[in-house]
């Protein structure tokens, strides 16, 4: 089954409004477990909106969501943020990591919210920082790392709940060429080694070769 289904989906803001905005006129979509699908889009075309729905931190005027099998448009704002939190996983282009923890406990805190122990969080933050090479990082605050070690550090906490589903806008966007490589190289073995379905936006059009698929946003339809 589909990890991500997305059906017939609207989304206008400003509704009613003189100025309202029509941003999804109806996008379908569906990513697979193990599936890493590049978003292509024009600024301003509503790739962010789209993210936010599918991630459910937004509602679509109309349409369906469905994550991993469970159509999530009837649910309460609790169950919804219950999903939001277990089973998916954001990364931005600037990492918005805590600037006062350290990079391990960076990806501690969200396992820790969600219920494990300390002991059990801490040796999956440290594996994680492993798999992405900056493990030797791991009691160093953001500010002493470099832009790309940062950029890792956010992936591996985007990873902590093992979320089924990952949404990436523009994540290595604000890398040199060569950390990009390391950190898109990294987000792919985990896609392909865990079955985690990826969305991914970027502008750069060599990345989006190298993912499994490419879609374009315009006008408000996937194509
Ligand atoms: P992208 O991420 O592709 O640049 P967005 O999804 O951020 O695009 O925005 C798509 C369009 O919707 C833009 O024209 C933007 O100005 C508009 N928009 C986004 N958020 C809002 C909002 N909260 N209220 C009104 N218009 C918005
Ligand atoms: P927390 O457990 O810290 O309260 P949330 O449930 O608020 O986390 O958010 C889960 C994920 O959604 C986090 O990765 C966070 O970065 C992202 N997020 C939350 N609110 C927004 C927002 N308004 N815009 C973009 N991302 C958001």
């Amino acid at each position: 089954d589909p990890t991500l289904v997305l059906q017939a989906i609207t989304k206008t803001y400003g509704k009613g409004k003189p100025n309202a905005v029509e941003v999804l006129r109806g996008v379908d979509l569906q990513v697979q477990p193990g599936e890493a699908v590049a978003m292509v889009a024009p600024s301003g075309a509503g790739k962010s909106t789209l993210l936010h729905i599918a991630g459910l931190l937004d509602t679509a005027d109309g349409g369906v969501v469905q994550i991993s099998g469970q159509a999530v448009d009837q649910l309460s704002d609790r169950r919804r943020t219950a999903i939001r939190r277990n089973d998916v996983g954001f990364v931005y282009q600037f990492h918005h990591l805590l600037p006062e923890f350290t990079a391990l406990e960076n990806i501690v805190l969200p396992q820790l919210a969600n219920g494990v122990a300390d002991r059990e969080a801490r040796a999956y933050a440290l594996d994680l920082l492993a798999k992405v090479g900056v493990d030797h990082r791991a009691d160093h605050r953001p500010a002493a790392l470099s832009g790309g070690e940062q950029q890792r550090v956010a992936f591996c906490r985007a990873m902590a709940n093992k979320p089924k589903l990952l949404l990436a806008d523009e994540p290595t966007g604000n890398l040199d060429p060569e950390t990009s490589d390391t950190v898109f190289a990294a987000l792919m073995d985990l896609v392909h080694e865990t079955g985690l379905a990826a969305l991914i936006a970027t502008h750069n059009l060599e990345l989006a070769a190298r993912m499994d698929r490419t879609v374009r946003l315009q006008n408000g339809a996937l194509i």
